[in-house]
């Protein structure tokens, strides 16, 4: 794994602030997906360019395995320890907890959280790895329960290029992997890049490089969701788990 930047972190601080509301609304059993669904959550994949993907793209999120009470106790929790801990560093005081302060709602926490992480990581350094660490699985579930389809979200299809190459000669890994290459720019699109190891389609192939790694725009999804292979048609492929 990547080292985290602190814009990521608090993408993903954000992220758990906004898709706060459609978690809960998840605990109501046989809640429909469509009431909370919310097509403007920070960073994340529309319908559309999910369509054009189709099944080698993402898979459809099973839900089940995750228990959305435990899930919401986790984040409330983690905020608060998140802060808690970035004070402590800073020695900021008390006034730094957010004044509508509960343990039920995250949201204040989360917010102050993305406030102070630049001074607590100005005076320890392990700050941003830890809450990097800390918040990983959280925000990995909430999008799995919510089918957000986020920057680093890896593609369920084969790369037919490198054949899903990997370090020390492995192949059949899932190397694709979904890309903003900056948010904060209205313009960028996301990608679709391949990190197979010495990943290199012939010209006409593919239209665009991203750091040195053939990368996809999402006028090409359509088409390149047709030349992916589906893991599922090849026995016999090795994937290295996580
Ligand atoms: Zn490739």
């Amino acid at each position: 794994m990547s080292r985290p930047s602190i814009r990521r972190v608090k993408e993903d601080l954000e992220y758990l602030q906004e898709a706060w509301p459609s978690l809960v609304a998840l605990r109501v059993p046989g809640t429909a997906r469509s009431w909370v669904e919310n097509p403007r959550r920070a960073g994340m994949l529309s319908p559309e360019d999910q369509e054009r993907l189709g099944k080698r793209g993402f898979q459809t999120p099973a839900p089940a395995d995750i228990q959305v009470l435990d899930l919401i106790w986790s984040i409330a929790n983690q905020a608060r320890d998140i802060v808690e801990c970035m004070v402590e560093v800073i020695d900021a005081g008390r006034d730094y907890v957010p004044a509508e302060s509960s343990t039920r709602d995250p949201r204040p926490w989360l917010e102050t959280a993305r406030e102070l992480i630049d001074a607590a990581q100005k005076i320890d350094e392990a700050t941003l790895p830890w809450v990097a660490c800390q918040i990983a699985p959280l925000v990995k579930q909430t999008a799995h329960l919510l089918g957000d389809f986020r920057d680093g979200q890896v593609l369920n299809g084969i790369c037919p290029w490198c054949n899903g190459r990997g370090d020390g000669g492995m192949v059949g890994l899932r190397t694709m992997q979904l890309h903003y290459p900056d948010p904060d720019e209205e313009d960028d699109q996301p990608l679709v890049v391949c990190r197979g190891v010495n990943c290199d389609p012939p010209r006409g192939m593919v239209g665009m490089r991203w750091r040195g790694r053939p990368a996809w725009t999402r006028r090409e999804w359509d088409w390149l969701a047709k030349m992916l292979r589906d893991p599922e048609a090849e026995p016999g492929v090795v994937e290295k788990v996580g």
